[in-house]
């Protein structure tokens, strides 16, 4: 069996089309532009370029965007300042923080200040209560993200038997709560869980959130599966690549790290889902793509909710 490859890219489009045209709406009828802020703390590469595409792409969009950056000695109190400043601001819709923040920060005093109808990565206790009460929130992107990946490839996910690997806030547990709202029959996997092939081989769709390159293999697969792989890891190891990868694909990706010094690969080996799976979501280019577009999404809701449009 060959498995189907659900591309992101087309999928990530259509959401950044849809939601072009709902700011235009609210913009000509209501004179409105949603206004996204996201606050960078510190000269992480990867959060640079998150930020930079998350700035870009809201303005593509037609959505306004502020880009508040602070030095990596920025103090804890000089950072809820700025949270507190951009609550107080009517015009502001969203405000996003980008984690990871220096260690002399409180993350989750930072994340908790943030105003709930402006919590667009939806990682605010209130939000999270929501969505675990299944009422109307602002939920996480990229388990959203996976969610309409699964709708728009007409995965069935009402009945299904849904395994997530991975407990995370930000990942593993909302794509669980999200799974259960549309219906699945969902187990929750972790470093704990006892002989996790096993388990995981029982999931009609399989949802792996780690963070380890490669961790899941034929054997964690039910044969047809739809396998959502959510890790992002780099390998610089060319022999750990040989594992990975087909004859397919193999030569592209050494090329790769001959240039950048690693490839980038989720927690699936995709050698393997291949062989086992029904379908499988690709890295780079399935999930990740997802993620930003739903950060759009979320900040014309809440631009909406909060202005009662
Ligand atoms: P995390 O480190 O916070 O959580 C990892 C989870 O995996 C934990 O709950 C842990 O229990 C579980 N785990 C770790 N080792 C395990 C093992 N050996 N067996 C079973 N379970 C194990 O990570 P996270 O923030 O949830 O991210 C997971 C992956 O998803 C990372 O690779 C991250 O880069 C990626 N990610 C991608 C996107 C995206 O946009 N595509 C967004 C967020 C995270």
């Amino acid at each position: 069996m060959t498995a189907k490859i659900l591309s992101g890219k087309e999928i990530a489009e259509a959401i950044k089309r849809e939601v072009a045209a709902e700011v235009a709406l609210i913009t000509e009828r209501h004179g409105v532009r949603p206004l996204l802020a996201v606050v960078r703390v510190g000269e992480d590469p990867a959060s640079a370029v998150y930020v930079g595409s998350k700035v870009k792409t809201s303005e593509e969009l037609g959505m306004l965007s502020e880009h508040h950056h602070l030095p990596v000695e920025a103090t804890h109190e000089e950072v809820l300042a700025i949270v507190k400043d951009l609550n107080a601001r009517p015009e502001v819709d969203g405000i996003l923080v980008q984690l990871p923040l220096p260690a002399q920060v409180d993350e989750r005093e930072i994340l908790e200040t943030i105003d709930p109808a402006k919590d667009v990565d939806g990682f605010h206790p209130v939000n999270v209560g929501k969505l675990s009460q299944g009422q109307k929130s602002l939920v996480p992107c990229t388990p959203a993200g996976v969610i309409e990946i699964l709708k728009r490839s007409e995965i069935p996910i009402a009945g299904a038997h849904a395994v997530v690997i991975g407990r995370s806030n930000i990942v593993g547990k909302p794509m669980a709560q999200l799974l259960l709202q549309e219906n699945a029959t969902v187990t929750v996997c972790h470093s704990r869980t006892k002989d996790l092939p096993a388990v995981a081989a029982t999931g009609d769709i399989l949802v792996a959130a780690i963070g380890r390159a490669g961790f899941v293999r034929a054997a964690h697969i039910k044969p047809g599966a739809c396998v959502i792989d959510v890790g992002i890891n780099n390998v610089s190891d060319p022999a750990q690549a040989a594992e990975l990868f087909g004859p397919d694909e193999i030569e592209k990706r050494l090329n790769t790290i001959a240039k950048r010094g690693f490839t980038l690969v989720g927690d699936v080996n995709p050698k393997e889902a291949k062989e086992k799976a029904g379908a499988f979501t690709p890295v780079p280019g399935g999930v990740g793509l997802l993620t930003v577009a739903m950060l759009m999404k979320n900040t014309v809701e809440a631009a909406k909710m909060r202005r009662k449009l």
